[in-house]
């Protein structure tokens, strides 16, 4: 069994990343300063309550646990935040990753995986999009996660540290087991909005534009799995070395949000009043991925190509106690 650290670990697909590694035999151990995330989420192995901005608490808790290896989530992950508060996305997504950089070099823990995201493609020319398509984000959020993947790439070349940026679409559902789940406030996010809806938490959803270049004018987006994210960051830890530099982790299939919307319904059973408003801004016509780098090179496939199927896991967990609880 190996010891990882893993940042943000408290938090979405920090918490399900945690699950998988204990299940693949390792024992996470969660570095989080719990802005965002839950101490609930933490269940498979130790909690550091900590900021990536402190520099002696990670390299204090890399002294007491350590860790072979870091597994890299926390961050600030709100495109229209990024916006309005440029300077504290910049502050803790690439001064806090530099700050984690260096602790890590001074304890000489030289193999990291990162929580990257397709935003770093910014409005892609082709899709779906490979890995070699260019880079040009178009928020704050995606050119903080761009930065640090270029820290990454010379941080390798300067110091041989082992690294690889995994670029998420969009993450979605929940642990079966229902233990844990999707919980951000305020949620932004349309899956589980449309599932509040459904829940009678609100009223409706508001569906952002309808006259998108896509069949039905809505806009089309890759959900994948949480879990399948997380299988996909134990393969990467161990294949560490041989890997290319990114790799996005799509399903490679496309749903719209009436795509979306309509599957909800007929998992939940339940209505869903939308309501039509205009254009989110920054929002591509289509986000979709091309995944056949990480099939080869992981042999990683995702379990979850349904959507129905992940909406399910979402609405078990969004019924659930245990989110009530929270
Ligand atoms: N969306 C929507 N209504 C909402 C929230 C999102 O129509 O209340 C749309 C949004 O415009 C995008 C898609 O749903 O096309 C997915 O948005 P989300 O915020 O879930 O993820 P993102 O793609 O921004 O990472």
């Amino acid at each position: 069994m190996s010891k990882v650290l893993v940042t943000g670990g408290a938090g979405y697909v920090g918490s399900h990343a945690c699950k998988a590694l204990a299940e693949a035999g390792h024992e996470p151990v969660v570095y989080d300063n719990l802005v965002t995330g839950h101490e609930w989420a933490v269940r498979w192995g130790p909690l550091v309550v900590g900021d990536l901005l402190d520099g002696e608490r990670l390299s204090a808790a890399m002294a007491e646990h350590r860790p072979t290896a870091v597994m890299h989530f926390a961050a600030l992950s709100t495109v229209g935040e990024s916006v309005a508060d440029t300077a504290r996305y910049y502050r803790n997504n690439v001064v806090g990753t530099l700050s984690l950089l260096e602790a890590m070099r001074a304890a000489e823990i030289d193999r990291i995986v990162f929580s990257s995201t397709c935003a770093v493609y910014g409005i892609p020319e082709v899709v779906p999009i490979t890995e070699d398509a260019a880079c040009r984000p178009i928020n704050p959020y995606g050119m903080t996660k761009y930065a640090v993947e270029g820290a990454l790439a010379d941080y390798g070349r300067a110091y041989g540290l082992a690294h690889v940026s995994l670029r998420y679409f969009n993450a979605a559902g929940a642990s079966p087991a229902g233990e844990i789940g999707e919980a951000h406030d305020p949620e932004t996010h349309l899956i589980p909005l449309v599932l509040d809806v459904a829940a009678g938490e609100r009223p409706e959803v508001t569906v952002f534009g309808d006259d998108y270049a896509t069949p039905d004018g809505t806009c089309i987006r890759d959900y994948i799995h949480v879990d399948d994210l997380a299988e996909a960051h134990v393969v990467a830890l161990t294949r560490l070395g041989e890997l290319r530099p990114a790799y996005n982790l799509g399903t490679g299939v496309g749903v719209s949000v009436a795509e979306i919307i309509a599957a909800a319904r007929r998992v939940t059973g339940t209505d869903i009043p939308l309501v039509h408003a205009g254009r989110r801004p920054g929002d591509p016509d289509i986000l979709s991925a091309d995944p056949s780098l990480a099939h080869h090179d992981l042999a990683w496939m995702p379990a979850y190509l349904d959507i129905e199927e992940t909406i399910r896991t979402a609405w078990a967990w969004h019924r659930g106690n245990l989110r009530r609880q929270s």
